[in-house]
């Protein structure tokens, strides 16, 4: 029987690239985006894309904050898929702020689409991995959970909790044969970061030693190492992918 992988958000920027080379990889993809409008959007073309790898995919509507519309879709995908053997929890957003301007709103927006998002989909992908006593779950966090970042204190803070849940999620899960792991992305570029300034882009290329922007293939490729057999006894680990940005 085929593998089947849930990416969350991935209609457009990491997560197209996450599916599209799990699709390439022969897994059976769910591609998850938070509105029908998005995946009408966007999300359309990427589950065209996967398609042409010669596997199944499915689009799924779903806000990944809201509890009982996680467990819609994870009970749909298990119906319709049989099993699921990979979970990436890549949907997020930014509402940046300097810290003495950012709203309540805009803090707990972030933490409740960025991080809650990742206890609702660990909790309902996990029971069923727990069954079938196999798995793989791959969290997206940042390098502003480890370093911290100006300007995203929020972010900051739903990606260092992401590192947390990771660590726990594997303590929780590591003896029925689930791995839990965290890829640390630097500055790739997506649709999230061309929004930022010329300057804000310029500031971030200057501490990155390989002096370019990543792009979000070069996310997938180590996510896909993390979803293999190759990688059966690493657990509780984030990667930082940053082209040396903090050394
Ligand atoms: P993106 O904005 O291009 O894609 C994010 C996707 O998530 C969008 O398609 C969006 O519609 C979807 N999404 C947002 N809220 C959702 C919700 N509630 N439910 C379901 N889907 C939702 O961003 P990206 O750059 O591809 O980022 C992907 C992940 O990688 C994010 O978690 C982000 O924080 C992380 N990341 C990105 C970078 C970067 O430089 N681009 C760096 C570090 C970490």
């Amino acid at each position: 029987m085929s593998k089947t992988a849930i990416i969350t958000g991935s209609g457009r920027g990491i997560g197209a690239a996450i599916a599209k080379r799990l699709a390439a990889e022969g897994y059976d993809i769910v591609i998850n985006e938070v509105s029908q409008e998005a995946l009408d959007t966007y999300g359309a073309q990427t589950v065209d894309d996967c398609r042409a790898a010669g596997v199944r995919a499915e689009c799924y509507a779903a806000d990944v904050s809201d509890h009982a519309q996680c467990e819609a879709m994870v009970k749909w995908a298990k119906d319709t898929f049989g099993t699921i053997d990979v979970l990436v929890n890549n949907a997020g957003i930014t509402r940046d702020g300097l810290l003495l301007r950012m709203s309540e709103e805009n803090y707990d927006d972030v933490i409740r689409i960025n991080q809650k998002s990742v206890f609702n989909m660990t909790k309902l992908v996990g029971a069923v991995m727990l069954r079938q006593k196999s798995g793989r779950i791959v969290n997206l966090a940042s390098v502003a959970g480890l370093y911290g970042n100006p300007g995203q204190m929020n972010y900051s803070a739903s990606k260092g909790a992401i590192i947390a849940m990771t660590k726990t999620a594997a303590k929780e899960l590591g003896s029925r044969g689930i791995t839990v792991n965290a890829v640390a992305p630097g500055f790739i570029q997506t649709p999230m970061t061309d929004k930022l300034t010329d300057e804000q882009k310029a500031a971030m290329l200057a501490q990155i030693a390989m002096k370019r922007y990543g792009q979000p293939e070069e996310i997938a490729s180590v996510v896909a190492f993390l979803c293999s057999d190759d990688a059966s006894y690493v657990t509780g680990q984030t990667i930082e992918i940053s082209g040396g940005l903090s050394m």
